[in-house]
C-alpha cells in the first residue's frame, strides 16, 4: 500500500497555472517595487503598503475599478500590474519585483502528466503564438534574456512573437531554474480527487480535507507505474482545457488515419518513408490550430483538403477578429479559405461538414452552401481540429457540477468554474480551488493572477492559523 502524504496544497496541472503557482509558493513573493503606475488611483493603493507584499494585502480594494480583458478582478490586476499599459501597445515595465525567502515555502507539490509546459509541450512545436513573446512570460525570467543565454541555439522569438518550441522549452527550463523541480511530479496522472469523511478531517483540525489519488510513470516504456495519494487541505485544478477533443461524432472517426492532435503531424509528414506516408490530407475546422495545420502542409507539399462548417463570411470567424499585419500567417489561410481554387494542392470546402470516413480513406462531405450536395474524396489521413474541452472526470461525479451553471459540464468559455472571484475556491466545494482556462482565463499574461489568489488565500489561512495556535498556547 502507497504511503498517504500530507501536502498544504496539491496543484493538477503542469502547466503555466501550476508553474506559477509553485513559484509564489515556494517563497518568491511580489512586492510594489516602488515605480510610478500610470494608473493613478492604483499607483496611490501601491504606496500605502509599500512595505507588504501584495500577496499578503487585500487583493479586492488593490483590484476595485481596473479594467481588463479577464472575467478575474486578480487576473486583471495582476496582468495591469506586470504589463501596465499592454492593451494600449506601450511596453511599460512591471512595477512588481520577486523576493525569494524560503521560510515563506509552503508544502506543495505540482502533479503533471508530460514535462512542465502543460499544453505547450503537446502543441504543433513549428507555430507562432498569437501573443507577443514577453505576454507568455512567468514571473521574474525575461523570455528575451533566457532565449539569448542559450548557447549554440538559434533564437526562437521572430519578432515580437515566439514559436511554440521555444515557449514550451522556456517553461520546462524555468522549472529547474528558479529550483521548482523537487516540487514537481512530472508524467503523473490523477485519477482521482475525493473528500475526507468530515469526522476525520475535523480530528486532524480542519474544516475539509481531500485526498488526490494518481500514478506516476516510472520509466520510459509507459508501462511501469507507481501509486500516489495525497492528504490536502488546497486542491488546485490548472488542468486546462487540452485533454478533451471535440469529436465529430460521425462513422468512422476511430479509424487509425484518423488523428484529434496536430502535435504529431509535422514528425508524420516528415517521416514518409513509412507505409504510413501522408500522401493526402483531410483538415476538419476552422481555427487557428486548423490553419496552422494548414501551413504545415503546405510548408512540406503535401496535397490538403480543408473542410469547416462556417461560411467565409460568418463573422464570428476567428480570422475575422484578429489584424491581419499581425497575423500575416492566418491572413493568408484565411484567403486560401475564401478562394482555393487559385490554390495549387489546396482545396477548401466551406459550409460543410463530415457525413462518414470510411476505412479505404474514401471521405463523404455533406455541403450546404448550395443546397445540399455530397462530395467524396479519397485521403491518407484525416486531421480533426474542432477544438477541445477540460477533463475533469477526475472529480467526483457530483462535483462535475463546479460551472456557473451547475447542470452544464464545464466549458471554459461558456461555463467557467463558478468560483470566489477574490480567492478562486469553488462556490460549491470548499478546498478546491481552480486557475487558468477552467475560470475562463485563456491567456498565459492572464492565469497567474489566478495563482496569485490562490497563493494569497493559502498564505493568509496559514498565518490565521499559526496565530490562532500562538494565542491558543499563551491562555
Ligand atoms: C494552439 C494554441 C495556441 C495558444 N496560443 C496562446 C498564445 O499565443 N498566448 C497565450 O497566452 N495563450 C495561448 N494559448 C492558451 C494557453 O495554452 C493556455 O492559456 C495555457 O497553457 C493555460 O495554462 P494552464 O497551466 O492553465 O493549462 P495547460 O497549459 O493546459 O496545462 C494543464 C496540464 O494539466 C494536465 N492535466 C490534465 N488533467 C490531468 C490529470 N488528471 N493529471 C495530471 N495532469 C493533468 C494537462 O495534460 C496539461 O498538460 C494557446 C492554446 C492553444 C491550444
Amino acid at each position: 500500500m502507497e504511503e498517504e502524504i500530507f501536502k498544504d496544497v496539491v496543484i493538477i496541472g503542469n502547466g503555466p497555472s501550476g508553474i506559477t503557482l509553485s513559484y509564489m509558493l515556494a517563497g518568491n513573493w511580489p512586492y510594489y517595487n516602488g515605480s510610478t503606475h500610470p494608473i493613478d488611483f492604483l499607483n496611490h493603493r501601491l504606496q500605502e503598503n509599500k512595505e507588504k507584499s501584495i500577496l499578503e494585502q487585500d487583493l479586492d480594494y488593490l483590484a476595485e475599478g481596473l479594467d481588463g480583458r479577464s472575467l478575474n478582478p486578480v487576473s486583471v490586476l495582476y496582468d495591469t500590474l506586470v504589463h501596465p499599459q499592454a492593451d494600449l501597445g506601450i511596453d511599460t515595465p512591471s512595477v512588481i519585483s520577486w523576493k525569494f525567502d524560503p521560510l515563506k515555502a509552503v508544502n506543495h507539490v505540482v502533479i503533471g502528466r508530460d514535462d512542465p509546459g502543460g499544453s505547450w509541450q503537446k502543441m504543433d512545436k513549428s507555430a507562432l503564438t498569437l501573443s507577443h513573446s514577453s505576454w507568455m512570460e512567468l514571473p521574474s525570467l525575461n523570455i528575451q534574456d533566457w532565449d539569448r543565454n542559450r548557447i549554440k541555439l538559434q533564437s526562437g522569438l521572430k519578432q515580437k512573437r515566439a514559436n511554440v518550441r521555444t515557449v514550451a522549452n522556456y517553461y520546462h527550463s524555468y522549472v529547474q531554474s528558479q529550483g521548482l523541480s523537487p516540487y514537481f511530479l512530472n508524467r503523473s496522472v490523477v485519477t482521482s480527487v475525493l473528500p475526507v469523511e468530515q469526522d476525520i478531517a475535523q480530528a486532524l483540525g480542519f474544516d475539509k480535507l481531500w485526498r488526490v489519488y494518481g500514478y506516476t510513470f516510472v520509466s520510459d516504456s509507459s508501462s511501469t507505474c507507481k501509486n500516489f495519494k495525497y492528504i490536502t487541505p488546497h486542491v488546485v485544478l490548472a488542468t486546462g482545457n487540452s485533454d478533451k477533443p471535440n469529436m465529430l461524432n460521425v462513422e468512422g472517426e476511430n479509424l487509425p488515419f484518423v488523428s484529434h492532435s496536430s502535435s504529431n503531424l509535422e514528425t508524420l509528414i516528415r517521416n514518409q518513408k513509412s507505409p504510413n506516408k501522408v500522401s493526402k490530407l483531410l483538415i476538419v475546422g476552422a481555427g487557428l490550430s486548423a490553419a496552422d495545420a494548414v501551413i504545415t502542409a503546405r510548408f512540406y507539399g503535401i496535397p490538403t483538403i480543408h473542410v469547416f462548417r462556417r461560411s467565409v463570411c460568418d463573422p464570428d470567424l476567428i480570422f475575422n477578429k484578429i489584424p491581419q499585419d499581425l497575423y500575416p500567417e492566418y491572413y493568408k489561410v484565411y484567403q486560401m479559405m475564401q478562394d482555393s481554387d487559385h490554390y495549387e494542392g489546396y482545396k477548401a470546402y466551406s459550409s460543410s461538414k463530415i457525413e462518414c470516413i470510411k476505412p479505404n480513406g474514401r471521405v463523404m462531405i455533406n455541403s450546404c452552401k448550395h443546397g445540399k450536395e455530397i462530395s467524396v474524396v479519397n485521403v491518407s489521413h484525416v486531421l480533426v481540429l474542432i477544438g477541445r474541452q477540460p477533463d475533469l472526470s477526475y472529480l467526483p461525479h457530483k462535483a462535475l457540477k463546479l460551472g456557473i451553471n451547475p447542470d452544464k459540464s464545464v466549458d471554459c468559455k461558456k461555463n467557467p468554474v463558478d468560483i470566489n472571484l477574490y480567492n478562486h475556491e469553488s462556490v460549491f466545494y470548499p478546498g478546491i480551488f481552480a486557475v487558468g482556462p477552467l475560470v475562463g482565463d485563456n491567456f498565459v499574461r492572464f492565469v497567474q493572477g489566478g495563482c496569485l489568489a490562490v497563493a494569497s488565500h493559502v498564505v493568509k489561512t496559514k498565518y490565521e492559523s499559526l496565530l490562532n495556535c500562538c494565542a491558543t498556547l499563551s491562555e
